[in-house]
């Protein structure tokens, strides 16, 4: 008689690093959090079993894949991390992963891209002191010269910038006139490169923002995300899936939470039953609920477009930072007041106020997602 071997079904990409998370960083969050510090020691681990080699050909050193199982790895690590500033991190991390593998030449796949899928940490730098909603004012500058660029200027309230080891730098050269905006990929490790004091913020504190000098740095002439000048362009593809990843990470990490609560609300007695059964309770509840379905919905829909290159996916990636960011404002103050006392009081659920209110900023203010989805909206329109 044979026996059938069954196989174990393999968790999905979204649980695999969920269950990886609950074991590896949820332990040292809270710990990370009192010390205002970036979880080294986890995201090395998480390097080890792969993270940031998904959607990565196999060709450039990864494991193939595609985009939205990476964002949906990025979720499972929202939903068991217990660490919305971590997960951040690993946003601003995983963008630029993507940003070099679409629009990266020959010299930053083989030199620029390997380290960053082994452990080292990414960021982007795009805000000046001056303004981060307007980014093509910046007065970062690459000049030229015979065997490269040299790069001069500051940026500020870069996630990952006290922490970073390379990352994408946005400024113009000035001699390509008007259409000047350029990427430039910078190794922070390099001389002439700077870094300031880590920020003090209101939350988020795991996810270390700060500012980056740069003083003459040389960077080998291939050193640039796209063409020089077309920096805007590649610009809007990179922070597109930052955004619709900002969506994403919303639901997951209220998933967990709003388990959590329902619990408490289960056990918490007033006016002689569980304050579940009460209807305004019951309407926070479902409030929760429907932001965690309607921001991951939304944000699939919107990676999948982007993947697609479809039109419209621009808008859908707006649309998700959106709805993600004023929806998770609003659960974790749902989340405190289910609470009562216990939830102002300095712990989870004030962590989560205060974490949840900095995605309003990163990323992009509310205010200029609805800006890009009207801009889409003409467009598209014009378009017809
Ligand atoms: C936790 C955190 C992490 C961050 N990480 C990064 C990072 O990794 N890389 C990076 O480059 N930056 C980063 N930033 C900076 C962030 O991108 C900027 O703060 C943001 O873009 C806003 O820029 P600003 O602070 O200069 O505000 P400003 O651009 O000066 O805007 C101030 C206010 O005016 C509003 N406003 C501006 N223009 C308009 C308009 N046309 N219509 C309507 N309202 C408008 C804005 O919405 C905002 O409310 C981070 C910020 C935070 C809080």
């Amino acid at each position: 008689m044979s026996i059938a071997l069954i196989q174990p079904p393999t968790l999905p990409l979204d649980e695999q690093f969920a269950e990886l998370s609950r074991l590896i960083v949820a332990p040292r969050a809270e710990r990370a959090y009192e010390a205002e510090a970036f979880d080294r020691m986890s995201w090395r681990q998480l390097a080890d079993h792969g993270l940031f080699k998904i959607g990565v050909p196999h060709e450039l050193g990864g494991s193939g894949g595609t985009w939205r199982d990476l964002a949906l790895a990025v979720a499972g690590v929202a939903k068991g991390s217990d660490d919305l500033g971590f997960t951040l991190s690993l946003i601003a991390h995983v963008g630029l992963v993507r940003a070099l593998v679409l629009h990266g030449n020959e010299w930053a796949h083989k030199h620029f891209l390997p380290p960053l899928l082994r452990g080292a940490v990414g960021a982007t730098a795009l805000t000046e002191t001056r303004g981060g909603s307007d980014v093509a004012r910046t007065n970062t500058s690459g000049r030229r010269t015979e065997d490269g660029w040299r790069l001069n200027g500051a940026k500020n309230h870069i996630t990952n910038a006290p922490v970073a080891d390379r990352g994408l730098v946005l400024g113009r050269v000035p001699e390509l006139g008007r259409r000047d905006i350029t990427l430039f990929l910078v190794n922070f490790r390099a001389p002439g490169v700077r870094r300031g004091v880590q920020e003090e913020l209101l939350g988020l504190r795991t996810s270390p923002t700060g500012p980056l000098r740069f003083d003459e740095v040389f960077l080998p002439e291939q050193a640039v995300l796209g063409a020089p000048g077309d920096g805007l362009q590649t610009l809007y593809d990179v922070i597109s899936f930052d955004r619709a990843l900002y969506g994403l990470v919303a639901a997951a990490y209220l998933e967990p939470r709003l388990d959590s609560v329902l619990d408490f609300c289960e056990q918490r007695e007033a006016f002689g039953s569980p304050i579940i059964d009460h209807q305004y309770v019951q309407g926070r509840v479902t409030d929760i609920r429907v932001t965690i379905e309607v921001a991951r919905a939304v944000s699939l829909a919107a990676i999948d477009s982007l993947v697609d290159r479809d039109p419209e996916a621009s808008l859908r990636c707006s649309v998700a930072k959106l709805v993600g960011s004023e929806g998770l404002v609003e659960a974790a103050t749902n989340l405190m007041r289910l609470r009562g006392h216990v939830g102002y009081m300095r712990g989870e659920s004030t962590r989560d106020v205060q974490d949840a209110l900095g995605t309003l900023i990163a990323g992009g203010t509310s205010e200029m997602q609805r800006k890009n989805i009207m801009n889409q909206i003409n467009a598209l329109r014009g378009a017809r």
